[in-house]
C-alpha cells in the first residue's frame, strides 16, 4: 500500500473520524489485519483559527506548504488535508509538492455527479460558503451551488467553531441545521453537501429529505482507495 500524509487537527474532532474511516475502508477492502500506512501532522487549531479570522492567509499557506513538504520527505505518496476550509490554500500547497494532493471538493463533486445530481446545497464555514475557492471548484464539475442566506450562514458557521470543533453536539443546533437544509431543498437543492468535516457529527441522512454528501467520509474513502492503489 501507498502511505498517505494527513494534515489534521482542524479540528482534531474530525481528524479522529478520518483516522477511523480510512482504516475501516482498508479493512473492508483488504481483509485480514490490514490497516492504512499513515503519516500525520496535527495542528494546534487555535493558531489556525486565529490566522483565518485575522486574515493571515499567507502565513497559513506557508505553514501548510511546509508541513506538506515534510510529509512528502517522510515518505507520503499523497497528501490529504483534513478540512474543507483550508482548501482555500490548496494551490499554495500543491505548487510545493511532487506527489498528488487529494482535493476534498473534487472527490465530493465526482461522487455527486455519479449520483446524477446537479443542483447542490452547501453547508460549511463562512469561508467555504462565501468565498469562491470552494464553490468555483464545485462549479468546475458542472454543479449548480446554493448557499444559505446571511443569517443562516452565520449560525451554521458559529455552530462549527463554537460547538462541533469542541466536540459539543446540541439538539438545538441540529434543529437549526435541519431548518437550514429544508430551506435549501425548498429553493431547489437536490442534495446537500456537508462541506465541513465536523458537520457529520451533528446531522446526516435522517435530518433532511434529500441525500447528504459527507465530505469527511468521501475524502477518507478516496484516501484509502489511493493507499490501496
Ligand atoms: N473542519 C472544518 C472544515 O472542514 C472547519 C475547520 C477549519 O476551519 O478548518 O472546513
Amino acid at each position: 500500500m501507498r502511505t498517505i500524509g494527513l494534515i489534521g487537527g482542524m479540528s482534531w474532532e474530525s481528524t479522529v473520524l478520518y483516522y477511523k474511516l480510512i482504516n475501516e475502508r482498508v479493512r473492508d477492502r483488504m481483509g485480514k489485519l490490514h490497516s492504512a500506512p499513515l503519516l500525520m501532522y496535527s495542528y494546534d487549531f487555535q493558531e489556525i483559527k486565529e490566522m483565518q479570522y485575522d486574515g493571515r492567509w499567507a502565513e497559513a499557506a506557508a505553514s501548510l506548504a511546509e508541513v506538506a513538504q515534510r510529509l512528502e520527505k517522510a515518505g507520503a505518496r499523497a497528501i490529504v488535508l483534513c478540512t474543507n476550509t483550508m482548501h482555500k490554500l490548496a494551490p499554495d500547497i500543491t505548487s510545493k509538492l511532487t506527489i498528488p494532493f487529494i482535493h476534498i471538493g473534487d472527490a465530493t463533486a465526482q461522487r455527486i455527479r455519479s449520483g446524477g445530481y446537479r443542483r447542490v446545497g452547501l453547508l460549511g464555514t463562512k469561508f467555504t460558503m462565501e468565498e469562491d475557492f470552494y464553490v468555483d471548484r464545485l462549479r468546475a464539475h458542472d454543479l449548480d451551488v446554493l448557499v444559505p442566506p446571511a443569517d443562516e450562514r452565520a449560525d451554521v458557521n458559529r455552530i462549527i467553531y463554537d460547538e462541533l470543533c469542541l466536540g459539543v453536539v446540541a439538539d438545538a443546533s441540529r434543529r437549526r441545521y435541519q431548518d437550514v437544509m429544508a430551506a435549501l431543498v425548498g429553493r431547489g437543492a437536490e442534495c446537500i453537501i456537508l462541506g465541513c468535516t465536523e458537520i457529520t457529527m451533528l446531522v446526516g441522512a435522517a435530518d433532511t429529505s434529500v441525500e447528504t454528501f459527507d465530505t469527511t467520509a468521501i475524502h477518507a474513502e478516496t484516501a484509502a482507495d489511493f493507499a490501496i492503489g
